[in-house]
């Protein structure tokens, strides 16, 4: 294929990092995806993986995401079949049935189709549920994904449109320029020059951008997922409440979402998950814990996602965000977009780093 666009090295291969590969392959751009370990082997390969959007966020903050679930319907198109998303609608509710209420009100002003549920019709959606609130909130068009096979898939079709994958080799640091722009990245194998580099290295990016003096203010948040070997069909919808998220997977397994409670060991927050499966699902006393694994989360300090040019460094792109899964091909379309096309992202607005304070990013080379 003939690459006429800018050179890019994208700095880690999770599910963001691996968009960015592919939307940016696709506009033209020569990609090199570059990760310390494998693809998928950060957060992404831990995730819940539920596609979902903003809730109780202001509406700039909360457009990029609510756009979120027709890029994945776009990138389903035209990646023929091979994400591998399952659209069954999700089931909330929380202890206090006005917060129901005003979540739909809330979705519904912006045109989303959810609909608040009463419980015989959440029994009819959820049929093995002991005791169905009063309300709960569905949302038809809702889904999750294999994170693995996604990002494996999306690798692949970047892989297809010329980019070229380095697994196994770390970015130590970031070169500059005399004129303060981004050289390239330096591996452990060697320097590879890039005209643009993306950071999309997830709880390892703040580490990256320090070591050039751009301070990113994300943390490692931990999340921890458990699977469960359960009766194929125990479990219909993603179903979330205060006690639990959960949802059936690929082979018919279980899949659970939770935060350890303040000191709460792995072996007690498995127990304490399993033990509200059998309470609230009938059915479910054959349910058996396969394992527990935590994920860190690359979380920025206000929540929303980091994704611009950085303002000190103006060929350096930040894509680092929580609820990367959701995020991924919004921000893969729209980043792609700036550093290509050189079109500024409308939505993408709220997420620049300059909020944090300082001062705004250069416009594109
Ligand atoms: C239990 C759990 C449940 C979750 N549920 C959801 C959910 O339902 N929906 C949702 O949207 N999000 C969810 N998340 C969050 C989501 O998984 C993350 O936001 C997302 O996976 C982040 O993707 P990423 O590509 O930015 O980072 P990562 O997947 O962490 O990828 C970063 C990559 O960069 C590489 N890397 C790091 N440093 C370097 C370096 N110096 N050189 C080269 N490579 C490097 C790493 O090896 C890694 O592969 C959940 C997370 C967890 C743990």
């Amino acid at each position: 294929m003939s690459v006429r666009g800018p050179s890019v090295v994208v700095v880690g291969a999770g599910i963001v990092g691996a968009s960015l590969a592919y939307h940016l392959a696709a506009a033209g751009a020569a990609v090199t995806l570059v990760d310390k370990a494998f693809p998928a082997s950060g957060a992404t390969g831990r995730s819940f993986a539920w596609i979902n959007v903003a809730h109780g966020v202001a509406a700039d903050r909360a457009r990029p995401r609510n756009l979120a679930i027709g890029d994945y319907r776009r990138l389903e198109r035209e990646l023929g079949g091979a994400l591998p998303i399952d659209w069954r609608g999700a089931l909330t509710w929380s202890a206090d049935p006005a917060a129901s209420e005003r979540a739909v009100a809330e979705h519904a002003a912006w045109g989303y189709d959810v609909r608040l549920v009463e419980a015989r019709n959440i029994a009819v959606l959820e049929p093995n549920l002991v005791a169905p609130p009063p309300v709960a909130v569905y949302a038809p068009s809702e889904g999750a994904l294999d994170p693995v096979a996604a990002t494996g898939a999306l690798v692949a079709a970047a892989g297809e449109k010329g980019a070229r994958l380095i697994a196994h080799d770390g970015v130590a640091g970031l070169d500059r320029d005399d004129g303060g722009r981004i050289a390239g990245v330096r591996l452990g194998t060697g320097a590879v020059a890039a005209d643009v580099v993306v950071l999309a290295a997830g709880a390892g990016s703040a580490a990256l951008c320090a070591g050039i003096g751009v301070d990113l203010p994300v943390s490692r948040s931990p999340a921890t997922l458990l699977r469960f070997r359960a009766p194929s069909g125990l479990v219909t919808r993603i179903v979330g409440n205060d006690e639990i998220e959960v949802r059936e997977g690929r082979g018919g397994r279980l899949l659970a979402a939770a935060d350890h409670a303040e000191g709460e060991a792995r072996d007690a927050l498995g127990g304490r998950v399993l033990a509200a499966l059998r309470r609230r699902f009938r059915g479910a006393g054959d349910v058996a814990l396969l394992g527990v694994e935590t994920g860190w989360r690359p979380m920025p300090a206000d929540g929303a996602p980091i994704v611009g040019f950085a303002p000190s460094a103006p060929n350096l792109y930040l894509a680092v965000m929580h609820a990367g899964i959701v995020m991924a091909p919004v921000v893969g379309r729209l980043a792609a977009g700036e550093i290509v096309g050189g079109r500024e992202a409308e939505a993408l607005a709220s997420c620049r780093l300059s909020r944090f304070g300082g001062p705004a990013a250069a416009r594109p080379p």
